[in-house]
């Protein structure tokens, strides 16, 4: 369709309605400047995304779930918006088809704390394979009571790539405060972005194809529409931005580009499940196991209605499959086969055929992540042979003109690949922004 120009002239045009955008703007219109935020969906929040149509009961995460660590920035706002969470247990896990004591969290932590020695030891870039397979960490799974294959589960899980291209370093990159603790919103993560969205003008079913700019002179295109400003937040995921599907004139700085592709985006396959009970009101999962284990290709299962005062007549489950695991559902053709490989698997483990397990299924719900059009992104990872700057690169302004923030940037210190990690680079790219209004109206 030919673009037709209808100027709508402001301050600053954010791209992207996620967590970095929607907290970007916030910080730019409380500080009085005009901003707007173009977003591709008919919703807001990215890869958060709240449901209420697959449990009666409880708010449904088909995205993120849980805030990790306790030093997120995110509890500010869980406390100013006043927002009700409840911490998911690391205590008990069915592992391999027995129920034990789970030590993940602590191996994961203590593998984290092995990883950055070894980098800073000049051993950054031993293949991610070799050091799982080096004699501390057989020590360490020993320790925890972990197989080599379970461990590597958990990381295809937190990492979203294929192990094989990774490095020492990968591991450093990533935020790890999910090894401390994991807190649900009890309301659904949503609320979290559509309470800090309040009053903001944001312009969803808006996907911006084109960005025209010169140093504090920008151009944004949509199908319809054009919009002027003089600062841009682009808060693209890292796998659009590889794509290409947004075309910059002129084209990024080559340093941007090679730091875009030293990142691999990850696959993520996030599934939701609404089991019935039997007619005694017994689950097959027992109701005292958080979270399951498993060697097969679906890695991670957990109750998501923990915590919730339990029905007598159904239980809920999610799944996160990531990393190349997350393609074997790409193998099937319908939504029907892909949540079957599901209960097949969920079946093996509780001993129930897959008839069973679907006559029991009341709701599934699934979303590939890496297959969807305004994300093609699990959570990024750096790649082996990645430049372990490449995050700061991305986060870096170009001409304090086009603002980079998301989940895949550093805009400093911040943890990557979470919610977290993108709401403090929104702040800090709008900080940056007032900074340099104030330069400039003091000139
Ligand atoms: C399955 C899954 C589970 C996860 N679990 C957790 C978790 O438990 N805890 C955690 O902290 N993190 C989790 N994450 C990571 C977290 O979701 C992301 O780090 C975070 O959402 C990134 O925020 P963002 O604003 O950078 O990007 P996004 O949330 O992806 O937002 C980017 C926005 O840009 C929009 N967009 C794309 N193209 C265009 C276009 N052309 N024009 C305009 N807009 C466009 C998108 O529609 C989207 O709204 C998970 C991710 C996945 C996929």
């Amino acid at each position: 369709m030919a673009e037709r120009a209808q100027d709508t002239q402001v301050d600053v045009i954010v791209c992207g309605a996620g967590p970095a955008g929607v907290f970007a703007l916030r910080e730019l219109h409380r500080a009085g400047l005009r901003a707007i935020c173009l977003e591709a969906r008919q919703r807001i929040g990215g890869r958060i995304h709240t449901v209420r149509s697959v449990s009666q009961r409880h708010p449904t995460e088909l995205g993120a779930e849980f805030i990790h660590g306790k030093d997120a920035v995110t509890w500010k706002y869980i406390n100013e918006f006043g927002l009700e969470t409840q911490e998911f247990p690391s205590g008990k896990a069915h592992v391999d088809g027995a129920l034990n004591v789970d030590h993940s969290q602590q191996c994961m932590a203590a593998l984290h704390a092995m990883a950055i020695s070894a980098s800073k030891s000049g051993k950054g870039d031993t293949p991610l394979k070799e050091f799982l397979r080096s004699p501390e960490v057989t020590v360490l799974l020993d320790q925890s009571h972990l197989t080599r294959r379970q461990l590597q589960q958990l990381l295809k899980n937190d990492l979203s790539a294929p192990l094989g291209q990774l490095s020492v370093q990968s591991l450093v990159d990533v935020q790890t405060d999910g090894y401390q603790s994991n807190h649900r919103i009890v309301g659904g993560y949503g609320e979290l972005i559509r309470r800090a969205a309040e009053g903001l003008d944001i312009r969803t079913g808006c996907p911006v194809r084109r960005i025209v700019w010169e140093p504090q002179n920008i151009d944004v295109f949509t199908a319809r529409e054009k919009f002027h400003a003089r600062y841009a937040v682009i808060t693209l995921p890292v796998g659009v931005l590889q794509a290409r599907d947004v075309a910059f004139d002129p084209a990024l700085p080559k340093d941007f580009l090679d730091a875009l592709h030293a990142l691999d985006p990850g696959r993520a396959v996030k599934s939701a499940m609404v089991f019935r009970r039997n007619e005694k009101g017994k689950a097959f999962w027992p109701d005292d196991v958080p979270q399951i284990i498993t060697p097969m290709k679906t890695q991670l299962y957990w109750r998501s209605d923990w915590g919730e005062p339990q029905s007598r007549g159904a239980f809920s489950v999610n799944n996160l499959t990531a990393g190349l695991d997350a393609e074997y559902f790409d193998d099937e053709e319908s939504p029907v086969d892909r949540m079957d490989i599901l209960l097949r698997q969920l079946g093996h483990i509780f001993g129930r055929s897959l008839g069973k397990m679907r006559s029991m299924l009341k709701v599934g719900k699934q979303v590939a992540w890496h297959n969807d059009q305004y994300a093609k992104t699990g959570y990024s990872t750096l790649r082996a042979e990645g430049d372990p700057a490449a995050r700061k690169v991305l986060g870096t302004p170009i001409h304090n003109t086009l603002f980079f923030a998301g989940e895949a940037t550093r805009c400093s210190e911040e943890d990557v690949a979470s919610v977290h990690g993108a709401i403090d680079s929104g702040l800090i790219t709008a900080q940056r922004i007032l900074a340099c209004e104030k330069v400039e109206s003091a000139a």
